[in-house]
């Protein structure tokens, strides 16, 4: 089973299958919290994750949708892990970043690129993937 874990290694989980797709965002807040042009999400039902170690702290905000969106960090070293939209009851959206072995993904379709609005052009659009100027 697919396992990952935060920088400090406190924070660690397993998933039980791989996720079944990614989509990368260029939203303003995981410009944020990336520090970078965007991020790249993997949606894991709840199900299928498990936390197996490490304290969390989670800080919520309001969504474009206008309904909730809870960022779960590592409490020791902040590293973000996992996101709950209400919006999306069923999934967390995983950061693939903390997956151990990143090959994981290999196999796995991104499904979208949102909020390309956002992105900088010097950051061209992914081939092949459905773009949308914002979440739809
Ligand atoms: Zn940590
Ligand atoms: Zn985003």
């Amino acid at each position: 089973m697919p396992r990952g874990k935060c920088a400090c290694g406190d924070y660690t989980y397993e998933i039980s299958d791989k996720p079944s797709a990614t989509v990368v965002c260029h939203c303003s807040p995981c410009q944020k919290f990336a520090g970078a042009n965007g991020s790249t999400n993997a949606i894991v039902p709840k199900d299928q994750y498990k936390l197996l170690s490490g304290d969390t702290d989670s800080w919520t905000r309001e969504g474009d949708s206008g309904k909730e969106v809870t960022n779960f960090y590592c409490k020791n070293c902040k590293n973000l892990m996992r996101v709950e939209a209400a919006f999306m009851p069923d999934v967390y959206i995983v950061k693939p970043g903390t997956l151990e072995e990143v090959d994981v993904l290999n196999d796995v379709p991104v499904y979208q690129e949102i909020y390309t609005r956002n992105r900088p052009s010097c950051f061209g659009a992914l081939q092949s993937v459905d773009q949308k100027a914002g979440a739809t």
